[in-house]
């Protein structure tokens, strides 16, 4: 069984997401390849560049945007909207533009949230040349009828698209993909949350001997996977199971969304693992719309790879907003979203098919001492229960994840009487 986190990990997540939070990222550029510098500090992370124009599939990959500095002044020369004071403060991928206009004209390029009116939106403008500003609802009621002036110090200029990948090999080529999105700026359970979860499961399984192979990818939203997938259409026939991680440092439940086929080893050892945990949980079917799993469960793909979020998006209020901040995500859910995700690998790790030995009737456990001495009890104890339905379905056709389905038991209690079985020369597994 793999061990837990460090008690600690959770502080130490919310802690990176702090030190990933003031960047402006965006789907291409320096923030966003700022972020991949500092998950590399943590591990040996591959840093790809590809360049603008690069035909991605039905897509190309989009000019580099950078930004340096935004404002909005009034005729007395201060700054009513300063993208130092928020980089959400300016529409992502807007166009440079040095103007002078009225308030009226201004409001065309202006977004708020009338029904949230502290907090400022989230919005960008990737494949449309425009430019715009956010601001709260409070801060656009504040604004007089006024000369302003209008600035955006960004450029759109022909660079690259990066994305970090790190490949943690196992004894197997067989591989667990596990991606999360890194392309939003400052927001921490959309994009940090599962930047930090991904970083932090890395580092966590990079101290162990591991069956399988595992490829991390941080990566931008959409294009970023489109990108990959179009770069590494071969190595996709290795993935045999798949997690992207999104919204996974509120306080909510944890929500799974399945693969696209519904049935595969990842999503029935993800519902086990929620199901067999004393905590609340919601399990969706997949829909083709969310994060990146829309791209690898694409039909030319079909791969199977669910979604584990907490709360999902567009579900929280704070959602693509400024309120998506630091005191959302919170130590404690991060550490669960972590030790899920150690659990759930731990199921794919360890789940094998076993053949009884003694396949002609009840092999007799007790002269093995293997069965309680006194005989007459009603309440057969657990794990002499769990050896009768090991030894039942180890027929060489149900995994351990199977009888551990059936039978109603936990994965971890299968798994070790499954051992102390092998111990004593009554079970072998299967090869493969
Ligand atoms: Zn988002």
């Amino acid at each position: 069984m793999i061990a837990p986190a460090k008690s600690d990990a959770g502080q130490a997540m919310h802690d990176l997401i702090a030190e990933l939070y003031p960047i402006c990222r965006s789907i291409t550029g320096d923030g966003l390849r700022q972020t991949l510098a500092i998950v590399q500090k943590h591990i040996p992370l591959n840093i790809h560049e590809v360049p603008t124009g690069t035909p991605v599939f039905d897509w190309t990959v989009p000019r580099e945007w950078n930004i340096r500095d935004a404002y909005i002044k009034n005729s007395r020369g201060d700054r009513v909207i300063d993208f130092h004071e928020s980089n959400l403060h300016v529409v992502n991928y807007s166009i440079p533009i040095r103007a002078r206009m009225r308030l009226q004209e201004l409001k065309q390029h202006l977004h708020s949230m009338p029904d949230y009116p502290d907090w400022i939106p989230y919005r960008t403008s990737y494949y449309k040349d425009t430019w715009g500003f956010c601001l709260s609802h409070r801060q656009l009621l504040e604004l007089k009828d006024d000369d302003y002036e209008v600035y955006i110090d960004s450029t759109l200029k022909d660079g690259h698209l990066s994305y970090g990948e790190y490949y943690l090999e196992g004894n197997r080529a067989d591989e667990v993909l596990i991606s999360c999105h890194a392309c939003h700026p400052s927001l921490c359970n959309d994009n940090l949350s599962g930047v930090v979860l991904a970083l932090f499961l890395s580092k966590h399984l990079s101290a162990l001997s591991l069956q399988y192979s595992y490829r991390f990818l941080f990566i931008p939203g959409s294009i970023g996977a489109i990108t990959w997938l179009s770069r590494n259409r071969e190595r996709t026939r290795k993935i045999k199971h798949g997690i992207v991680l999104a919204n996974v440092g509120d306080p909510g439940k944890l929500t799974y969304k399945k693969t696209r086929d519904g049935k595969t080893e990842i999503d029935r050892a993800v519902m086990h693992v929620l199901k067999h945990s004393t905590s609340d949980y919601e399990i969706m079917d997949f829909v083709p719309y969310g994060y990146d799993e829309r791209q690898y469960c694409s039909p030319g793909f079909n791969l199977p790879v669910g979604c584990l979020s907490r709360t999902p998006w567009g579900r929280f209020p704070q959602y693509h907003t400024s309120a998506d901040n630091l005191d959302l995500v919170r130590p404690e859910a991060l550490a669960d979203s972590l030790a899920k995700c150690i659990a759930i690998v731990n199921v794919l790790e360890n789940n094998r098919t076993c053949v009884n030995l003694n396949p002609y009737c009840e092999p007799q456990l007790g002269k093995r001492g293997l069965y309680r001495a006194l005989g007459g009890h009603t309440d057969v104890p657990n794990r002499e229960l769990t050896m009768f339905w090991v030894l039942n379905f180890s027929d060489g056709q149900h995994t351990m994840l199977e009888i551990a389905e059936r039978a109603g038991l936990p994965f971890d209690l299968i798994e070790e009487v499954s051992r102390i079985l092998a111990d004593h020369g009554l079970l072998k597994y299967a090869l493969g």
